[in-house]
This record gives structure tokens, C-alpha cells and sequence, in this order.
């Protein structure tokens, strides 16, 4: 790099995705800059952290799930990485996944889960509610059976958040805390940013990550600009007391009445209730309706859970896209690479991400396993392709 404001990567967004992005490409050998007002803030402080590609698969996701799976392989040596490079405590636990029914219609739906799953080859075991208990003594005695996957594990986004700032400062990425105003264009290249007191911010290639935010960057052309959207999730967190130690042993969910919640028990006692799902633009106001609901399932599967003290209530917004997969790599404009649209798959996403992103910076292309996820399959040419 030479001068502060010149760098080889400038990455907009200083989120886990953001982070990751710029931590690998400057153990590339990338001078890497990054622009965000708050590093390390974003979504991945509300979220639960849980690294379910095989709880949450869904019809019509089987090529995200290739994606979702290769990032769950990552997980232990990425972890295992992060930790001996920065000293951080993750709260990476292997401790499997409980999806459980409470009536015969969650029952048929989970059913159906399981057989996709066997259909695409996943380890899942069907338990009956008994069984359920037997594992999860909290769980109510209505409970009618349930999935165990041993293969879904959780993270604790909030210190991989820290971990990945420090890998980034010791790596020498730089940060400039302040906002990008604008894409600076020249000779249709991205060539930087223009912050808000119109200092620009020049580098060879421009990863936008903005989460939600990354569809509204002025100055990115319209047909490049991400389709990217934000989708409120609500959080709780409430705090198990050592004398109800262990509360839960793993991660716990159930779809109640058509929606997801989940308990997902933390090493040191914190337990993360989520999420409510909820389109209404970049509200992030938690609402007596959003942890009424929550409590009120969560307290269906484990009614213990009113014994606990409520610690903290949050609202965060997922960046989802049209298929719910994120955008990776190289754009219609030269210079100019996304990484964004994670949704609800973000922290599980991170490890492979960070790898097919300095993968693209390094070779203009994407890893095999990333190819699908190419901005251009929304391009206005991908597009007019589609029968109509
Ligand atoms: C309630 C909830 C629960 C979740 N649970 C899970 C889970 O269990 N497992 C899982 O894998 N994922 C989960 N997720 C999803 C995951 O948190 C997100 O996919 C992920 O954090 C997105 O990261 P990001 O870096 O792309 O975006 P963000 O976290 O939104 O970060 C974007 C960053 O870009 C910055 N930015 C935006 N615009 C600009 C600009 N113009 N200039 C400079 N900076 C800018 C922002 O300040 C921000 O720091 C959950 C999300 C929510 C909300």
C-alpha cells in the first residue's frame, strides 16, 4: 500500500463477512483496507450462531446446502485458527441439534424434513418424544418426537466478531471508522469510495459487504447493485443461573404454529432465544408482540425457561436475497466484487466465504464450490435467459 488512503482491497463493511473478506486477503498478501463507521457491529450481534446446515435445510435449497456444508466442514480448523492466531475463546461447541414436534402438524413437518434430508444424504435420527426427554429432560411432556443431528453445532457470533477484528489488526488490514457516501467509478472501474467528507478512498479492487445496506451504496450502477433486502429478526437472551446448570445440553427448536424458535445454550450460561422473521424495511425496534411470541413458544418446548432472568432483548436484520444464497465475487463491473446476502446462514457461512473471496480477489474467479452463488445469475443477461 502507498499511503493510508490507498489500498490494494478496500472492503465496504466491517460485519463478520466484511471481516473475513479482509482477513484472507491480507494473509494474501493484499494491502487491505476496511471502511465501516463501526467495525465488528452488524448483525452477527443479534444472532444465535447456529451452524445448521442440516436443521435448516429447505426444499428448493439443495445447492446453498452444498455451500452451507462446506463451511460447516471449515468450522473446527477455522476456529482452531482464529484462536491460536488472536488468543480468543469462541465458544465454538460441537454439541448437536434437537428439532422437536409439539402437535401432529409440527410432527408431519418435521417428518418431511427428515426425509429431505435422508434424500440428500444428511445424518439425521428420528427419536420419539421419550427419546426426546431422555436427552433434554426440560423439554415439556407434550413434546411428540423430534430430529437429532449430532452434525449441527453453534458459535458464539459476538466473539467471533472480536476474534476476526484482532486476526484483522494483526494481519494489518487497515480500518477507516467512517461510512462509504459513495462508489467512486472511473473508466467503468470501481476504483474506491468518497466517505462523507468527501476524502476518497482509492484501491485496485472494492468488496462491497454491507449486509442489508449493500443495495444502497450510491454510485453503483443499477444492474450491478445487489438485490439485497433486510429481514428483522428479534433475539432474547436470558441467563441460566448455576444452580440449573446444565439447562439444556444442545441446541433446542421447533417450528410453533408456522414459526422457527429456538434455544441455543451457551457455555457460560447465557441462553439465546430466537428469532421472529419480519419484512418491514430497517426497523430494528424490539416489540412487546415479537417477545411475547418468543417467550411464549420457547416456554411450550422448555416451560422452565420463566425461572431464568431475561438479560438482553434485540432486534437485528439478516441481508436475505431472491433465493435466500448469498452474491460472492466478481461483479459486471471491473474492480468491483459483493459479498453479501448471507441471510440467515451468515455466521455458518463465514469460513467458506472468507476463503472464496480471496480466492476471486486472487484470481478474478470464483472456487468451484462458490460458482452458483455469482452475482450474475441475477444480471439483467441471466435473467432475459429464463423461460418465460
Ligand atoms: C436475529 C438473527 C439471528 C441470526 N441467527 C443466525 C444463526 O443462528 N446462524 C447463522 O449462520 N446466521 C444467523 N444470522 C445471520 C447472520 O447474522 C448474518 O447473515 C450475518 O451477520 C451478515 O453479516 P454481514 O457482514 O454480511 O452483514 P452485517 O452484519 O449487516 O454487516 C454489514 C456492515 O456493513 C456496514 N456498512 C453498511 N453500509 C456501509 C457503508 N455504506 N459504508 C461503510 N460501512 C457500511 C455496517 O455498518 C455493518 O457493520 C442471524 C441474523 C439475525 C438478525
Amino acid at each position: 500500500m502507498s499511503s493510508p488512503r490507498t489500498s490494494d482491497v478496500l472492503v465496504i463493511g466491517g460485519g463478520i463477512i466484511g471481516l473475513v473478506t479482509a482477513w484472507r486477503a491480507a494473509q494474501r498478501g493484499f494491502g487491505t483496507a476496511v471502511v465501516d463507521p463501526a467495525p465488528g457491529g452488524g448483525a452477527a450481534q443479534v444472532a444465535a450462531g447456529m451452524l445448521a446446515a442440516v436443521t435448516e435445510l429447505h426444499h428448493g435449497e439443495q445447492t446453498l446446502l452444498g455451500l452451507n456444508l462446506a463451511s460447516a466442514r471449515r468450522y473446527p480448523e477455522f476456529a482452531a485458527e482464529l484462536t491460536e492466531l488472536t488468543g480468543h475463546d469462541l465458544g465454538y461447541r460441537r454439541c448437536g441439534t434437537l428439532a422437536v414436534a409439539l402437535d401432529s402438524d409440527d410432527r408431519a413437518h418435521l417428518r418431511e424434513l427428515h426425509a429431505l434430508q435422508q434424500q440428500s444424504g444428511l445424518e439425521s435420527e428420528w427419536l420419539s418424544g421419550r427419546e426426546c426427554r431422555r436427552l433434554e429432560p426440560l423439554l415439556a411432556p407434550g413434546v411428540r418426537g423430534g430430529l437429532r443431528v449430532d452434525g449441527d453445532h453453534q458459535i458464539d457470533p459476538r466473539r467471533l466478531t472480536a476474534a476476526l477484528v484482532a486476526a484483522c489488526e494483526r494481519a494489518g488490514v487497515v480500518f477507516h471508522r467512517v461510512r462509504a457516501e459513495r462508489l467512486s467509478v472511473a473508466g467503468g472501474r470501481a476504483t474506491g469510495v468518497v466517505t462523507p467528507d468527501g476524502t476518497a478512498l482509492a484501491a485496485g479492487q472494492v468488496v462491497l459487504a454491507g449486509g442489508s445496506l449493500s443495495g444502497r451504496l450510491a454510485g453503483v450502477p443499477q444492474d450491478v447493485l445487489p438485490p439485497v433486502r433486510p429481514v428483522k429478526g428479534q433475539v432474547l437472551r436470558l441467563t441460566v443461573p448455576p444452580r440449573y446448570a446444565p439447562f439444556l445440553n444442545r441446541t433446542v427448536r421447533a417450528v410453533v404454529r408456522g414459526s422457527q424458535v429456538y434455544l441455543v445454550p451457551r457455555e457460560n450460561g447465557e441462553l439465546v432465544v430466537g428469532a421472529t422473521s419480519e419484512e418491514l424495511g430497517w426497523d430494528t425496534t424490539v416489540t412487546a408482540g415479537g417477545v411475547y411470541e418468543l417467550l411464549r413458544d420457547a416456554h411450550e418446548l422448555v416451560p422452565g425457561i420463566t425461572e431464568l432472568p431475561l438479560t438482553e432483548t434485540r432486534a437485528g436484520l439478516r441481508p436475505g436475497s431472491p433465493d435466500n444464497a448469498p452474491l460472492l465475487g466478481p461483479t459486471e463491473l471491473a474492480g468491483l466484487l459483493l459479498a453479501t446476502g448471507h441471510y440467515r446462514n451468515g455466521v455458518l457461512l463465514t469460513p467458506v466465504t472468507g476463503d472464496a473471496m480471496a480466492h476471486a480477489l486472487a484470481t478474478g474467479e470464483l472456487p468451484d464450490e462458490a460458482r452458483p452463488f455469482t452475482p450474475r445469475r441475477f444480471g439483467a443477461a441471466a435473467l432475459s435467459e429464463q423461460p418465460a
